[in-house]
């Protein structure tokens, strides 16, 4: 006879953890907390990446952490957008009982597009339209410190 002890727990188990971003995404998060948005432009190209990249897809080499750094104004305009009950920023609870807008920002000066809530009227969305960064109060540099985008 042999005996067989299963033991089951039911729950959610927290752990809390933290992941290095890496030197590029540091230096953007950094600029987040003082409200700026840093940026970088490929030597070869000129494309300028917000976020950060280390490597330009475009013409395949590294862009050199310690130059061509340049600070953007917190303003850009809207590429797309989306209404979504799916929450962007929050994991756990997935999808909202209100519909959210979600937009494509292309900041000025840049050649990429970043993604954030819109705090703006439905009836006002435009694609092509100026907007600026709803920062947050208490920037603690990170990706939140940007609530969302708001009218120009
Ligand atoms: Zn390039």
């Amino acid at each position: 006879m042999s005996e067989k002890i299963i033991e089951k727990t039911r729950g959610l188990v927290k752990a809390d953890f933290n992941f290095w971003v890496g030197l590029y995404m540091d230096k953007f998060y950094d600029g987040l907390e003082q409200n700026k948005i840093v940026a970088n432009k490929c030597p070869e190209c000129g494309d300028v990446f917000v976020p950060p990249r280390k490597i330009c897809g475009k013409c395949k080499i590294k862009i050199p952490l310690d130059q061509n750094w340049v600070e953007l104004t917190d303003q850009g305009t809207l590429m797309n957008f989306t209404k979504t009950q799916y929450k962007v920023s929050d994991r756990r609870t997935r999808k909202s009982k209100s519909f959210q807008l979600i937009g494509i920002v292309n900041i000025d000066g840049s050649n990429t597009g970043i993604v954030y809530p819109l705090d703006i009227a439905p009836e006002e969305i435009e694609i092509g339209m100026k907007v600026k960064i709803k920062w947050t109060e208490q920037p603690k540099g990170e990706p939140s410190d940007i609530e969302g985008f708001i009218r120009a």
